[in-house]
C-alpha cells in the first residue's frame, strides 16, 4: 500500500499553500480514455475503486486495492491517505483536486486540473497550455495512438511556453494491462529523452507508481525553483 508521507510522524497537514506560500498548478493532458481522471482522483483521495477496465490478466488483474483510508468514515473535506501526513480539500466538485503532500520532509501544495477535455473550446485548451506550473502528459500503454498524441501535446506545449523550462512528466498509464500493451517501456523512455522530460509508467487500476508520479512533479518543480534562486 502506498503512503504519500515521507515522514508519517507529522500526521496532519493542512490543505493550503506551500511553505513559501505557493500553490502549484499541475495540468493533466492526454487523449480521451488514457486514465487522466483516474490518476487525478487517486491524487485527490476520491478514488472509490469502482470500475477499472477489465485487465484480463487473470485473478487480481486490474482489481483496485483497498481504499487506503479515503472517504467513508473520514471527516468531511479532510481525507487522510494511507498512513497519514496528507489531507485534501476537493474544490470545486469535479475536475480540480487540491492537496498538500509531504515530499522529502517538506510540505507542498498542488492543485491538479483534470480539465483538458472539459469542452472542445480552443480557448480552454490554450488556457491550459499557459496556466500550468507543471504538466503531466498521459498516454495509455495499450494505445499507440494516444502515445503519438502525447508527442503532439509535448510539441504544442513547447510552442506555448517557448522560453520557459516547465516540469513535464510523460506518463504511460495502464501498465497492468500486460497483454494488450502496444507501447513498450523503452519506447516511452526514448520519447521522454527526445522531449527532454521525465518518464514513469503507472497503473491507476493498481495504484502503482501514482504516488511516485505526484512526488516526482513536486521534486521537478522544486529543482527549477532552487536553480532560479541560486
Ligand atoms: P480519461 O478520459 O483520460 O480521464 O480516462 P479515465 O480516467 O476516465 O479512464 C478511462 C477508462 O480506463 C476507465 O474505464 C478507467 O477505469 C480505465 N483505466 C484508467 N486507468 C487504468 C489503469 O491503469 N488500468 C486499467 N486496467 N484501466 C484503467
Amino acid at each position: 500500500r502506498e503512503s504519500w508521507a515521507s515522514d508519517s510522524s507529522d500526521s496532519v497537514i493542512s490543505s493550503g499553500s506551500d511553505s513559501d506560500g505557493s500553490l502549484y498548478k499541475v495540468i493533466l493532458l492526454g487523449e480521451h480514455g488514457v486514465g487522466k481522471t483516474s490518476l487525478a482522483r487517486i491524487f485527490g483521495g476520491v478514488e472509490d475503486g469502482a470500475e477499472a477496465e477489465e485487465a484480463g490478466e487473470g485473478a487480481g488483474g486490474a482489481r483496485l486495492p483497498g481504499r487506503s483510508g479515503t472517504g467513508r468514515g473520514g471527516r468531511p473535506g479532510v481525507r487522510v491517505w494511507g498512513d497519514g501526513a496528507l489531507t485534501n480539500t476537493v474544490f470545486p466538485p469535479g475536475n480540480t483536486y487540491d492537496r498538500s503532500i509531504v515530499v522529502d520532509g517538506e510540505e507542498a501544495s498542488l492543485v491538479v486540473f483534470d480539465i483538458w477535455e472539459q469542452d472542445d473550446s480552443q480557448w480552454l485548451q490554450n488556457h491550459c497550455m499557459k496556466m500550468g506550473d507543471a504538466y503531466i502528459i498521459v498516454y495509455s500503454v495499450t494505445d499507440k495512438v494516444s502515445f503519438e498524441k502525447a508527442s503532439e501535446l509535448r510539441i504544442q506545449l513547447r510552442r506555448a511556453r517557448q522560453t520557459e523550462d516547465i516540469p513535464i512528466i510523460l506518463v504511460g498509464n495502464k501498465s497492468d494491462l500486460v497483454r494488450s500493451r502496444e507501447v513498450s517501456v523503452d519506447e516511452g523512455r526514448a520519447c521522454a529523452v527526445v522531449f527532454d522530460c521525465k518518464f514513469i509508467e503507472t497503473s491507476a487500476a493498481l495504484h502503482h507508481n501514482v504516488k511516485d508520479l505526484f512526488e516526482g512533479i513536486v521534486r521537478q518543480i522544486r529543482l527549477r525553483k532552487d536553480s532560479k534562486e541560486d
